[in-house]
Protein backbone atom coordinates (compact mmCIF):
# COMPACT_ATOMS: atom_id res chain seq x y z
CA UNK A 1 0.00 0.00 0.00
CA UNK A 2 1.16 3.44 -1.17
CA UNK A 3 1.78 6.21 1.56
CA UNK A 4 -1.17 9.55 1.61
CA UNK A 5 0.91 12.55 1.29
CA UNK A 6 -1.38 13.91 4.15
CA UNK A 7 0.85 14.90 6.81
CA UNK A 8 -1.82 14.99 9.97
CA UNK A 9 -0.18 18.08 11.44
CA UNK A 10 -0.31 19.91 7.98
CA UNK A 11 -4.06 19.20 7.86
CA UNK A 12 -5.28 23.24 7.88
CA UNK A 13 -2.49 23.85 5.42
CA UNK A 14 -3.34 21.21 2.93
CA UNK A 15 -7.28 21.55 3.44
CA UNK A 16 -6.45 25.20 1.86
CA UNK A 17 -5.06 23.34 -1.51
CA UNK A 18 -7.52 22.28 -4.26
CA UNK A 19 -6.81 18.27 -4.57
CA UNK A 20 -4.95 16.30 -2.35
CA UNK A 21 -4.11 13.19 -4.10
CA UNK A 22 -3.50 9.55 -2.32
CA UNK A 23 -2.85 6.36 -4.38
CA UNK A 24 -3.52 3.51 -1.25
CA UNK A 25 -3.56 0.97 -4.27
CA UNK A 26 -2.63 0.21 -7.84
CA UNK A 27 -5.20 2.23 -10.05
CA UNK A 28 -6.82 4.02 -7.03
CA UNK A 29 -6.66 7.72 -6.19
CA UNK A 30 -8.39 8.68 -2.93
CA UNK A 31 -8.98 12.52 -4.11
CA UNK A 32 -9.63 14.89 -1.29
CA UNK A 33 -11.48 18.44 -2.06
CA UNK A 34 -10.30 21.56 -0.42
CA UNK A 35 -13.13 21.12 2.06
CA UNK A 36 -12.29 17.65 2.93
CA UNK A 37 -14.73 15.47 1.04
CA UNK A 38 -13.30 12.92 -1.39
CA UNK A 39 -13.91 11.24 -4.31
CA UNK A 40 -12.18 8.14 -5.74
CA UNK A 41 -11.23 7.93 -8.87
CA UNK A 42 -10.60 4.23 -10.29
CA UNK A 43 -8.40 3.25 -13.27
CA UNK A 44 -8.36 0.63 -15.34
CA UNK A 45 -6.48 0.06 -19.02
CA UNK A 46 -9.26 1.09 -21.40
CA UNK A 47 -11.52 3.50 -19.04
CA UNK A 48 -11.78 4.69 -15.33
CA UNK A 49 -14.46 5.95 -12.89
CA UNK A 50 -15.02 8.48 -10.96
CA UNK A 51 -16.97 7.78 -7.98
CA UNK A 52 -18.79 10.80 -6.33
CA UNK A 53 -17.39 14.62 -7.07
CA UNK A 54 -16.87 16.56 -3.65
CA UNK A 55 -18.21 20.14 -3.13
CA UNK A 56 -17.34 21.10 -6.33
CA UNK A 57 -15.70 24.20 -5.51
CA UNK A 58 -12.35 23.86 -8.37
CA UNK A 59 -12.46 21.97 -11.09
CA UNK A 60 -11.55 19.01 -11.22
CA UNK A 61 -10.58 17.59 -14.63
CA UNK A 62 -7.23 18.79 -14.76
CA UNK A 63 -6.16 16.48 -12.30
CA UNK A 64 -7.76 14.23 -13.53
CA UNK A 65 -6.28 14.59 -16.93
CA UNK A 66 -2.91 14.77 -15.44
CA UNK A 67 -3.69 10.91 -14.12
CA UNK A 68 -5.49 9.46 -16.58
CA UNK A 69 -6.49 10.25 -20.87
CA UNK A 70 -8.82 7.53 -20.70
CA UNK A 71 -12.60 8.19 -20.72
CA UNK A 72 -14.04 8.68 -17.09
CA UNK A 73 -17.98 7.58 -15.91
CA UNK A 74 -18.80 9.83 -13.58
CA UNK A 75 -21.06 7.70 -10.52
CA UNK A 76 -22.37 9.13 -7.47
CA UNK A 77 -23.10 7.27 -3.84
CA UNK A 78 -25.78 9.44 -3.32
CA UNK A 79 -27.24 12.58 -3.65
CA UNK A 80 -26.25 14.66 -1.35
CA UNK A 81 -24.00 18.14 -1.53
CA UNK A 82 -20.50 17.04 -0.64
CA UNK A 83 -20.82 14.07 -3.12
CA UNK A 84 -22.74 15.44 -5.73
CA UNK A 85 -22.01 19.15 -6.26
CA UNK A 86 -18.60 18.56 -8.12
CA UNK A 87 -21.08 17.20 -11.01
CA UNK A 88 -21.54 21.07 -11.89
CA UNK A 89 -17.57 20.18 -13.87
CA UNK A 90 -19.58 17.35 -15.77
CA UNK A 91 -21.35 16.81 -18.85
CA UNK A 92 -23.06 13.38 -18.07
CA UNK A 93 -23.14 11.58 -14.35
CA UNK A 94 -24.95 8.58 -12.89
CA UNK A 95 -26.69 8.24 -9.50
CA UNK A 96 -28.36 5.58 -8.15
CA UNK A 97 -32.36 5.43 -8.72
CA UNK A 98 -34.24 7.41 -5.86
CA UNK A 99 -31.58 10.01 -5.14
CA UNK A 100 -32.74 12.48 -7.78
CA UNK A 101 -34.93 14.60 -5.21
CA UNK A 102 -32.11 14.41 -2.34
CA UNK A 103 -29.35 15.30 -5.56
CA UNK A 104 -31.74 18.35 -6.58
CA UNK A 105 -32.61 19.67 -3.22
CA UNK A 106 -28.90 19.40 -2.07
CA UNK A 107 -27.91 21.74 -4.77
CA UNK A 108 -30.12 25.08 -3.42
CA UNK A 109 -28.33 28.73 -3.53
CA UNK A 110 -28.88 28.65 0.35
CA UNK A 111 -27.14 25.34 0.70
CA UNK A 112 -23.83 26.83 -1.95
CA UNK A 113 -23.94 29.92 -0.16
CA UNK A 114 -23.25 27.76 3.12
CA UNK A 115 -20.78 25.65 1.44
CA UNK A 116 -18.91 29.54 0.49
CA UNK A 117 -18.84 30.60 4.21
CA UNK A 118 -17.23 27.47 5.06
CA UNK A 119 -14.87 27.66 2.51
CA UNK A 120 -14.27 31.17 3.65
CA UNK A 121 -13.65 30.59 7.53
CA UNK A 122 -11.26 27.57 6.36
CA UNK A 123 -9.08 30.06 3.89
CA UNK A 124 -9.90 28.11 1.03
CA UNK A 125 -9.15 30.94 -1.64
CA UNK A 126 -11.70 31.93 -4.16
CA UNK A 127 -12.33 35.04 -5.79
CA UNK A 128 -15.54 36.99 -6.42
CA UNK A 129 -15.57 35.28 -10.03
CA UNK A 130 -15.18 32.09 -8.90
CA UNK A 131 -17.87 32.17 -6.05
CA UNK A 132 -20.11 33.83 -8.52
CA UNK A 133 -19.87 31.13 -10.69
CA UNK A 134 -20.41 28.36 -7.62
CA UNK A 135 -23.34 30.11 -6.49
CA UNK A 136 -24.69 30.19 -10.56
CA UNK A 137 -23.80 26.87 -11.85
CA UNK A 138 -26.28 24.36 -13.18
CA UNK A 139 -25.53 20.34 -12.00
CA UNK A 140 -26.08 18.43 -15.11
CA UNK A 141 -29.75 16.42 -15.14
CA UNK A 142 -28.41 12.77 -13.71
CA UNK A 143 -29.02 9.67 -15.50
CA UNK A 144 -30.28 6.43 -13.41
CA UNK A 145 -27.35 4.17 -12.63
CA UNK A 146 -28.72 0.85 -14.12
CA UNK A 147 -25.36 -1.15 -14.52
CA UNK A 148 -24.86 -3.42 -11.86
CA UNK A 149 -20.79 -3.51 -12.94
CA UNK A 150 -18.39 -1.70 -15.04
CA UNK A 151 -15.18 -3.57 -16.57
CA UNK A 152 -12.39 -0.93 -16.77
CA UNK A 153 -9.71 -3.04 -18.54
CA UNK A 154 -7.53 -5.04 -15.63
CA UNK A 155 -9.96 -3.62 -13.16
CA UNK A 156 -13.41 -5.20 -12.40
CA UNK A 157 -16.27 -2.78 -10.11
CA UNK A 158 -19.47 -4.15 -9.36
CA UNK A 159 -22.44 -2.00 -7.83
CA UNK A 160 -23.58 -3.02 -4.20
CA UNK A 161 -27.10 -1.38 -2.94
CA UNK A 162 -26.30 -0.24 0.61
CA UNK A 163 -29.52 1.19 1.95
CA UNK A 164 -28.88 3.21 5.27
CA UNK A 165 -26.91 6.81 5.16
CA UNK A 166 -29.23 7.27 2.17
CA UNK A 167 -32.39 4.98 1.55
CA UNK A 168 -30.76 4.94 -2.73
CA UNK A 169 -26.97 4.53 -1.70
CA UNK A 170 -25.10 2.83 -3.21
CA UNK A 171 -21.39 1.08 -2.76
CA UNK A 172 -18.85 -0.56 -5.26
CA UNK A 173 -16.52 -3.40 -5.12
CA UNK A 174 -13.46 -3.09 -6.38
CA UNK A 175 -12.94 -7.27 -7.29
CA UNK A 176 -8.74 -7.33 -8.39
CA UNK A 177 -8.13 -5.15 -5.20
CA UNK A 178 -10.82 -6.40 -2.80
CA UNK A 179 -10.95 -3.01 -1.87
CA UNK A 180 -15.02 -1.92 -0.99
CA UNK A 181 -16.39 2.12 -1.52
CA UNK A 182 -19.11 1.95 0.99
CA UNK A 183 -19.80 5.64 0.19
CA UNK A 184 -21.58 7.60 3.37
CA UNK A 185 -22.30 4.36 4.71
CA UNK A 186 -19.22 3.70 6.61
CA UNK A 187 -16.80 6.48 8.09
CA UNK A 188 -15.16 7.71 11.11
CA UNK A 189 -18.34 9.10 11.77
CA UNK A 190 -21.65 8.16 10.12
CA UNK A 191 -24.33 10.11 9.86
CA UNK A 192 -27.64 8.42 9.97
CA UNK A 193 -30.17 11.26 11.31
CA UNK A 194 -31.74 12.42 8.06
CA UNK A 195 -34.88 11.76 7.14
CA UNK A 196 -33.92 10.18 4.18
CA UNK A 197 -31.84 7.78 6.24
CA UNK A 198 -32.93 3.51 6.60
CA UNK A 199 -33.61 2.69 10.70
CA UNK A 200 -30.70 1.84 12.24
CA UNK A 201 -32.20 -2.10 12.17
CA UNK A 202 -32.52 -1.44 8.03
CA UNK A 203 -28.58 0.28 8.73
CA UNK A 204 -27.17 -2.70 10.36
CA UNK A 205 -29.06 -5.17 8.13
CA UNK A 206 -27.00 -3.66 5.05
CA UNK A 207 -23.57 -3.56 7.03
CA UNK A 208 -23.72 -6.86 7.65
CA UNK A 209 -24.63 -8.11 4.24
CA UNK A 210 -21.50 -6.14 3.00
CA UNK A 211 -19.91 -8.30 4.93
CA UNK A 212 -20.18 -11.20 2.42
CA UNK A 213 -18.62 -9.05 -0.31
CA UNK A 214 -14.99 -10.03 -0.55
CA UNK A 215 -13.13 -7.18 0.11
CA UNK A 216 -9.77 -6.72 2.83
CA UNK A 217 -10.24 -2.79 2.89
CA UNK A 218 -12.55 -0.26 2.46
CA UNK A 219 -12.46 3.41 1.71
CA UNK A 220 -14.39 6.16 2.62
CA UNK A 221 -15.69 9.43 1.44
CA UNK A 222 -14.43 11.24 4.66
CA UNK A 223 -10.93 10.24 5.83
CA UNK A 224 -7.79 9.77 4.05
CA UNK A 225 -7.02 6.04 5.07
CA UNK A 226 -8.45 2.88 4.76
CA UNK A 227 -9.58 0.62 6.79
CA UNK A 228 -9.02 -2.99 6.86
CA UNK A 229 -11.61 -5.93 6.98
CA UNK A 230 -10.91 -6.63 10.72
CA UNK A 231 -12.01 -2.98 11.79
CA UNK A 232 -15.22 -2.73 9.35
CA UNK A 233 -16.09 -6.29 11.26
CA UNK A 234 -15.56 -4.71 14.63
CA UNK A 235 -17.78 -1.93 13.74
CA UNK A 236 -20.78 -4.34 12.21
CA UNK A 237 -20.66 -6.29 15.47
CA UNK A 238 -21.02 -3.24 17.25
CA UNK A 239 -24.58 -2.16 15.38
CA UNK A 240 -26.97 -3.78 18.00
CA UNK A 241 -29.31 -2.04 20.43
CA UNK A 242 -26.45 -2.78 23.36
CA UNK A 243 -24.83 -0.07 21.75
CA UNK A 244 -27.27 2.39 20.55
CA UNK A 245 -28.66 2.44 24.09
CA UNK A 246 -25.16 3.99 25.84
CA UNK A 247 -25.60 7.09 23.02
CA UNK A 248 -25.01 10.18 24.85
CA UNK A 249 -26.64 13.23 22.90
CA UNK A 250 -24.93 15.51 20.66
CA UNK A 251 -25.61 18.70 18.54
CA UNK A 252 -24.80 18.63 15.46
CA UNK A 253 -24.95 22.33 13.53
CA UNK A 254 -26.79 22.91 11.52
CA UNK A 255 -29.07 19.85 12.06
CA UNK A 256 -29.69 21.35 15.93
CA UNK A 257 -33.94 20.40 15.17
CA UNK A 258 -33.17 16.74 15.39
CA UNK A 259 -32.61 14.56 18.76
CA UNK A 260 -28.85 13.20 17.53
CA UNK A 261 -27.13 10.98 19.74
CA UNK A 262 -23.82 9.32 19.29
CA UNK A 263 -22.54 6.02 20.16
CA UNK A 264 -19.53 4.21 19.74
CA UNK A 265 -19.73 0.67 17.80
CA UNK A 266 -16.52 0.06 17.76
CA UNK A 267 -13.08 2.15 18.65
CA UNK A 268 -12.18 4.69 15.83
CA UNK A 269 -16.10 4.78 14.72
CA UNK A 270 -18.91 7.02 16.08
CA UNK A 271 -22.94 6.73 15.10
CA UNK A 272 -25.05 9.43 15.36
CA UNK A 273 -28.36 9.00 14.88
CA UNK A 274 -32.31 10.46 15.82
CA UNK A 275 -33.14 9.21 19.42
CA UNK A 276 -36.63 10.37 18.89
CA UNK A 277 -36.86 8.08 15.52
CA UNK A 278 -34.82 5.29 17.10
CA UNK A 279 -37.54 4.88 19.84
CA UNK A 280 -40.57 4.85 17.24
CA UNK A 281 -39.09 2.64 14.88
CA UNK A 282 -38.37 -0.07 17.12
CA UNK A 283 -34.52 -0.14 16.44
CA UNK A 284 -33.73 -0.03 20.27
CA UNK A 285 -35.49 -3.19 21.25
CA UNK A 286 -33.06 -6.18 21.82
ZN1 LIG B 1 -24.22 11.89 2.69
Amino acid sequence: MAACGTMRKAENRMAKRQFTVCNPFAGVYHIRDALSAHMTLLVGEKAALLFDTGYGLFDPLPLLRRITPLPVTVVLTHGHHDHALGCRWFEEIYLPEGEGESYRQNAGVAVRARILQRAADAGVPLNDEQRADYLASLLPEPCTLAQQSFDLGGLHVRVWPMPGHTMGSVGLLVEERRLLLAGDNLNPVVWLFFKECTSLAEYACTMRSALYLPFSHVLCPHTDRPFGRAAVEDYVEGLRPETYLKAKTVRIEPYSDVTTCECVPTDGFKLVFDSVRAYADGSLIR
